[in-house]
């Protein structure tokens, strides 16, 4: 089977084509097409011999991605489909600030966390996507003409510490100087809470950005929206959120979506100010994005505006984060895969 080029840094590019016989600074040449010009295929690669790109060509797909739709929101949000190799289909999306773009990219195909408030789960789990496969999502948008990206969030559908070689990897290579050469701070990665992933991400001298997805403060209620939750205690999650903090020294994002009289009450905010205490966080209260599947509604803004009023009377960080994308389902959570393919197909 072929593999997927994009997915070979550049001293494992540099290795294959020492084995065609050729000089390593072919290995350059082709790795800046695909990673800083982000061409699309081989044929653009003029400086590369013909010979070499058909050697490649019978070992590696290039061309690989496709852009199937693209839907731009009233805000300016664009959102593609992208069919991979195999068939699959996932969701990218960018979301234009006023100094920067950031892209918003799938980690797997489809999600397995089963969270009861979000789309990505509706379809079940397929595949996790390989690196190249993430760092096409963010060339994908440039090519669109949806760029330049300089941020990028990992909170497409995918639990990206459940795909966590290739999530390193693809970080190590978005942030590469003979690649896009993205800030390590300009990207954020958001979890469910895989507690030992946690750890070992706090090992990689990658200072990025950690989300934890939080949503409850006690764990019998979060247990009812993440099955996860039924793994890893709160207590743990937290734990390894400050160890994480203590490694890296970066201050971790919580997120906590409300949903209407599930975790939004007064006493909800209270505990969650208590767990947060004296810990160097960011709360980001998200109004829950509709769902069709989900029985599960978004809570009033007088309710929300309460809640970060008590979580700031107990000093705690927060901020009501802006949803951009609604109207062409790209919000968070309502990213999916599996309807699409019967449409598509
Ligand atoms: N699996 C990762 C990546 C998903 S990130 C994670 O769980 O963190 C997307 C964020 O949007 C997560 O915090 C997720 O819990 C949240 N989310 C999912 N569905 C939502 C919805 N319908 N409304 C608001 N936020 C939602």
């Amino acid at each position: 089977m072929k593999k997927d080029i994009r997915s070979l840094t550049l001293p494992e590019l540099r290795e294959a084509v020492l084995a065609y016989g050729e000089k390593p600074f072919r290995a350059n040449q082709v790795y800046e097409w695909l990673h800083k010009k982000c061409v699309p295929g081989m044929d653009q690669m003029t400086n590369v011999p013909k010979y070499l790109k058909e050697r490649m060509g019978q070992d590696f797909h290039v061309g690989s991605t496709q852009v199937v739709t693209r839907q731009e929101s009233k805000d300016g949000t664009h959102k593609l489909l992208i069919r991979l190799q195999d068939g699959s289909l996932i969701e990218t999306v960018s979301m234009p600030y006023r100094d920067w773009t950031t892209a918003c990219i799938s980690s797997q195909v489809g999600c397995a966390q089963g969270c009861a408030f979000c789309a990505s789960a509706v379809g079940g789990f397929r595949r996790s996507l390989t690196s190249g496969e993430m760092l096409e999502q963010v060339y994908q948008l440039n090519r669109e003409g949806c760029g330049p990206i300089s941020h990028v969030v990992v909170m497409g559908s995918g639990e990206p510490l459940n795909n966590y070689d290739n999530l390193v990897k693809w970080i190590r290579m978005i942030t590469d100087k003979d690649g896009l050469n993205l800030s390590v701070r300009s990207i954020t990665v958001s979890t469910s809470g895989i507690v030992p992933r946690i750890y070992e991400l706090s090992h990689e001298g990658l200072p990025i950005n950690l989300a934890i997805s939080l949503h409850a403060p006690f764990n019998e209620k979060r247990i009812e929206i993440m099955p996860i939750a039924r793994k890893y205690s709160i207590d743990q999650l937290i734990e390894a959120c400050k160890y994480f903090f203590r490694q890296t020294g970066r201050r971790i994002t919580i997120e906590y979506s409300l949903i209407k009289g599930f975790n939004d009450g007064a006493d909800d905010a209270r505990a969650l100010s208590g767990l947060l205490r004296g810990f160097q966080s960011h709360v980001n209260l998200i109004p829950m994005n509709p769902v069709r599947e989900s029985r599960f509604r978004e809570s009033e803004i007088r309710v929300i505006n309460r809640f970060r009023d008590i979580l700031e009377k107990n000093r705690i960080n927060v901020t009501i984060r802006r949803e951009m994308g609604r109207d062409i389902d790209s919000a968070c959570g309502q990213l999916r895969w599996h309807y699409m393919e019967g449409i598509h197909d």
